[in-house]
Order: structure tokens, then C-alpha cells, then sequence
């Protein structure tokens, strides 16, 4: 695109609204149909061509085409019906989107880099047209979602979580840049598929790999500075743990699934607690599934819990683990705080209800419907509210449906999805709908604050500070996708005020007042004009006295 002639671009970036003197001035008048249109007139062809197609897949195609073609555009119809639409550029869309990436190829989005190209990352950064990169998402494709490994065909994730960034947040669209890190692929489908888009061989886990991430996060601060945010995004679990530890301290870092997801969760159960009306510190929660979710949200419970007085050793014994291989007794370094005495007779997720007898379950293992119609009844008659969140993505991999959790528990449960399930009958008149448990809620948020406010280091208190105090409305957990801007802006407001008083932002001058200038900076999507400052020389003559 960046080869074509420049007028060409310019088309294509505002279609029909240049106005006359730009089409003039810009050597372009003639080559559109003379009506100018207003964004108004754009955004309506595009939602109703929307409306008419009914695959998810089809609009997600063609969602994307219209971002390359009119990012203002893009985001205007985003922002305007994101509960509609963030289904489609996220998940669950974005992950059928991914698994088929090479198959729905139009252009190249975002930033591959490969395992061949160790020693040369930093010139493959420079040939990225931007120069004032402040965001990075980067994936290197072994956990997209609960999908697992699907190699380069994961770009579709940075690419969509980055699309949140500008739509929730506000973000300039060229700050922010998805990376793809491909050291190949473990699936056999995709070594098999003739359109897939990566290395066909297998993932190197050698040393080699090490480096090149190593190559590569020195190349992104060598490039945009040392306080460019980077986000990591479904890393397989063992590195995902790694990375976080080695680069925290020296880079200005995240990880998403462990602690964007952390403070999001830790927002529903706090909200829950408004309901159920018993704190924080009573509740016995069980996870299903102990990676990077499971244990990112266990250690913020923890530390809201020890906020609340209570001492860590007993924080840790409010919190169970089941996985694949039953209730924690094989454990990595990770895991240790959550691995209790064996209670005796649990054999499966049911038993282990029975005997621990939690509050909350809390479902992300990325396994499917494992929330069977037992456990939730159990977890019915064991509490006047269970707190049930089934939090693994996309939909078909949820623990449970929200009509199941409701239904079971005659609409008594606080049920959350990582994605979005529609409000549910019960047969009693009344609707119930679901809160969206999703990181979403959290990280376009921070990632404002912290880019804003020139954070070097992000540490857990961050976000813990995150949570908003939403009101719970129609008894949501989670405030409706339809406010998701306003959220975001409020928690950006509240971070950048937290990092300054603890003296962890180095942008200065301080702003005075960190509401308005949140609200400054936020990126709107009306046009720029085109043509070059004009103004005249007042009071000058041009002619001799
Ligand atoms: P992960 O680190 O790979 O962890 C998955 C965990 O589940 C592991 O402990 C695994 O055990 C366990 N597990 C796998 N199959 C199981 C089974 N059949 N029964 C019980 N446990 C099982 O992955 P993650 O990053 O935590 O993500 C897991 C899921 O959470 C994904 O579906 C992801 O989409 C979702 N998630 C949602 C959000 C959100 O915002 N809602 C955010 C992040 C992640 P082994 O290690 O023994 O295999
Ligand atoms: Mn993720």
C-alpha cells in the first residue's frame, strides 16, 4: 500500500467526503463522483451493508477491509454498536477468524517476524512506516484463546485486541502495533495446510527461541524508547510465566492473560460481593483449570484479600485448583501457593465441589463444557448465590452457558462468559443478562494510563487500582460493552492518578488535573482536513512606501 501513488491513498482513506478544495488542491478531482459525502452518509452504508450479511466470518472480512480502507470510519461504526460488533473484531469471532486466517487472506496486517531472522530484527522494526509506535501487542501463536496453537494464523489476535486499544481507549491507531513472533507450529493441520501463512516446521524451543524474543524486546525500546508498552497475548503457559518474570523489571510490560484477566475477574467477584453481601475474605473459590488465568487471578485475590486484613497463608487456603490431572498435587513453581492437603475422594470437578464447597467456580481451562448441569446444581443447593464464571473463549469452549448457570439455579447464580452469551428467559417472566468477564474490560484502559503517564515498570498494583466501582445495574456484574469507552477512560483517569502519587510516572510535567487531561488525549474519529494551514498576512503590504 505504502508503494501506491499518493493520491491513491488518499482515496482511499475518505472515500467520497474530501471536500471540493481538497479534491482540487490535491489533484484528485474528477476521480470521484462529484456528491461529497459526510462520514454520517458512510457510516450508514456501512452499517447497513453489515446488516445484511448474517456470517460472522463474512462481516469480520469485511469489517477489516473497511479498517484498512477508512480507519476513522472503521472505528466510528466500531465505537457506535461495539456490543454488536465487538463480537465480530473480537472474541468469538476473531478466533474462527484465526483458525481459517490463511484461507480469509486479503493484505497483511501487523509485523511477522520469524525464527530465521534472528540478527536482524531491529531492520525488519525499521521497514514498519510508523514512526511513533507507543504500544505493542505481541503473540507468538501457541495459545490463541482456548484454540491452542495456531502458529502465525494468531496474528488475528494482536490485530483485534489493538483494534480495542483505538475503539475502548482511544489510542492513536498508528501508536499501536500487533506482532507476530513465528518459531513455527506444533498443530499438524495447519504443517498440512496449503495456505498457511508461517514456517513449516515445527516450534523451535531451543535457546534460539530465548534470544530472538530477547532480540526482539531490545530492538522495540532501541526503536521507540524505553517506555513503549508491550503486551504480551497467548504465549503458551510455561512461557508466558517466564517472559513475564525475566522482562517486568526491565521492560515497560504486561500479561494480558494473566493479569489483565486477573483484575478483570477480581472486578466481578467484587462486584458479586454486593449481591451475595458477604466480603471478599468469606469467599472459597475453585478453579477450573491452573495456567495463566487461573493463577493470574488467584494471586489478585490474594492480594485483595490481604487489602482486606487477612494474612497471606490463609488468603491462599480460600483458594482451590482442579486440573486436567484433578485437584493441585502436581504442581510447577507457579502453582505451589495454591496446592492444599489432599481433602480425600475427589475424583472429578463434581466431587471436588462436594468437598470444598466453594462460593465461586471459576472456569478457565479452555476444555469446553465442563461446568456439567451436576456441578452447577450442586453449586446451586451449596449457596443462596453462587458465583459461577465460565471464562474460557470463544463460546464453544465456555465451561457452561449462561442459560444452563441460570436455569440450574433458578436464575439465583451471578454468572460472567469470557464471550458474550445473549440474556437468557426464565420460565419464571424474568431476563437475565450475562456480564462479559473479559479482559477487554481492563487492558485498553491501563494501557492508555501507562502510556500517558510514562510508567517504566508495571507492577500488580496497577491493576488492582484498575477496578472500577461500576454500579451493579440489573444485577450485571459487568458494567454493558455499550459504556466499555467510558469505563476505560475512568480507569485510565484513576491508574494515571494511582502512578503518580506512588511515584511510578515519569511523563512530566505532572498534569494538574488527570480527568481532563485523559479526556485531551482521547483520539476522535473525525476527519482531518487535507489541505496545508492557509491563512494571510495581516497588516503586510507588498508594495514599496
Ligand atoms: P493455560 O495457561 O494453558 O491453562 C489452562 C489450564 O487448564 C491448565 O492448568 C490446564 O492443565 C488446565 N486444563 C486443560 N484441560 C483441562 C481439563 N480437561 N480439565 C481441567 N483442567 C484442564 O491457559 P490460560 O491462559 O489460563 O487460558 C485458559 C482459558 O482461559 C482459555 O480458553 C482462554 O481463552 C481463557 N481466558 C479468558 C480470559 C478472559 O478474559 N475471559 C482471559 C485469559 C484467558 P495442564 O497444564 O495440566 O494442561
Ligand atoms: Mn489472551
Amino acid at each position: 500500500i505504502y508503494l501506491m501513488p499518493l493520491f491513491f491513498i488518499q482515496i482511499l482513506k475518505l472515500g467520497m467526503a474530501f471536500t471540493l478544495k481538497e479534491r482540487q488542491i490535491l489533484g484528485i478531482h474528477g476521480l470521484l463522483p462529484s456528491k461529497i459525502e459526510t462520514q454520517d452518509t458512510q457510516a450508514m452504508r456501512f452499517q447497513k451493508n453489515l446488516k445484511k450479511m448474517s456470517d460472522p466470518l463474512q462481516k469480520y472480512i469485511y469489517l477489516m477491509g473497511i479498517q484498512e480502507r477508512n480507519e476513522r470510519l472503521f472505528y466510528r461504526v466500531l465505537m457506535e454498536d461495539i456490543e454488536a460488533l465487538m463480537p465480530i473484531v473480537y472474541t468469538p469471532t476473531v478466533g474462527l477468524a484465526c483458525t481459517q486466517y490463511g484461507h480469509i487472506f486479503r493484505r497483511p496486517k501487523g509485523l511477522f517476524i520469524s525464527i530465521k531472522d534472528q540478527g536482524h530484527v531491529r531492520s525488519i522494526l525499521d521497514n514498519w512506516p510508523e514512526t511513533t509506535v507507543k504500544a505493542v501487542v505481541v503473540t507468538d501463536g501457541e495459545r490463541i484463546l482456548g484454540l491452542g496453537d495456531l502458529g502465525v494464523y494468531g496474528m488475528g489476535i494482536p490485530v483485534g485486541k489493538l483494534c480495542l486499544y483505538t475503539a475502548c481507549a482511544g489510542i492513536r491507531p498508528e501508536s499501536c502495533l500487533p506482532v507476530c513472533i513465528d518459531v513455527g507450529t506444533d498443530n499438524e493441520k495447519l504443517l498440512r495446510d496449503p495456505f498457511y501463512m508461517g514456517l513449516y516446521q515445527r516450534r523451535d524451543r531451543s535457546q534460539r527461541y530465548d534470544d530472538l524474543i530477547d532480540e526482539f524486546m531490545e530492538a522495540v525500546v532501541d526503536k521507540y524508547g524505553q517506555d513503549t508498552l508491550i503486551q504480551f497475548e497467548d504465549f503458551g503457559n510455561h512461557n508466558a510465566f517466564r517472559f513475564l518474570k525475566k522482562y517486568r523489571e526491565k521492560f515497560c510490560t504486561f500479561n494480558d492473560d494473566i493479569q489483565g484477566t486477573a483484575s478483570v475477574v477480581l472486578a466481578g467477584l467484587l462486584a458479586a460481593q454486593r449481591v451475595v453481601g458477604k466480603p471478599i475474605t468469606e469467599h472459597k473459590v475453585l478453579f477450573l483449570g491452573a495456567g495463566e488465568a487461573a493463577l493470574g487471578i488467584a494471586n489478585l485475590i490474594v492480594m485483595a484479600m490481604m487489602e482486606a486484613g487477612m494474612s497471606q497463608a490463609e488468603a491462599r487456603k480460600k483458594i482451590w485448583m482442579f486440573d486436567k490431572y484433578g485437584l493441585l498435587v502436581k504442581v510447577n513453581s507457579n502453582q505451589e501457593a495454591f496446592v492444599h492437603p489432599d481433602p480425600g475422594e475427589v475424583k472429578s470437578f463434581f466431587d471436588a465441589v462436594n468437598v470444598i464447597k466453594p462460593s465461586a467456580i471459576i472456569g478457565v481451562a479452555g476444555a469446553g463444557r465442563l461446568f456439567s448441569h451436576d456441578v452447577i446444581r450442586a453449586m446451586g443447593s451449596l449457596n443462596e448465590h453462587p458465583i459461577i464464571f465460565a471464562l474460557s473463549n470463544p463460546t464453544a469452549k465456555a465451561e457452561c452457558t449462561a442459560e444452563d448457570a441460570y436455569s440450574l439455579t433458578q436464575g439465583r447464580c451471578l454468572f460472567a462468559s469470557g464471550s458474550p452469551f445473549a440474556p437468557v428467559s426464565l420460565e419464571d417472566g424474568r431476563i437475565l443478562t450475562p456480564g462479559q468477564g473479559n479482559n477487554a474490560y481492563i487492558f485498553p484502559g491501563v494501557a492508555l494510563a501507562v502510556i500517558l503517564s510514562g510508567v517504566r515498570h508495571i507492577s500488580d498494583t496497577v491493576f488492582l487500582e484498575a477496578l472500577t466501582d461500576e454500579e451493579l445495574s440489573q444485577g450485571r456484574l459487568y458494567p454493558p460493552l455499550s459504556n466499555i469507552r467510558e469505563v476505560s477512560l475512568q480507569m485510565a483517569i484513576k491508574v494515571v492518578e494511582y502512578v503518580y502519587s506512588k511515584g511510578m510516572a515519569f511523563r512530566y510535567p505532572e498534569p494538574v488535573d488527570k480527568e481532563a487531561y485523559v479526556r485531551s488525549v482521547v483520539w476522535n474519529i473525525n476527519y482531518d482536513s487535507f489541505l496545508p494551514e492557509i491563512y494571510d498576512w495581516p497588516g503586510v503590504s507588498h508594495s514599496p512606501v
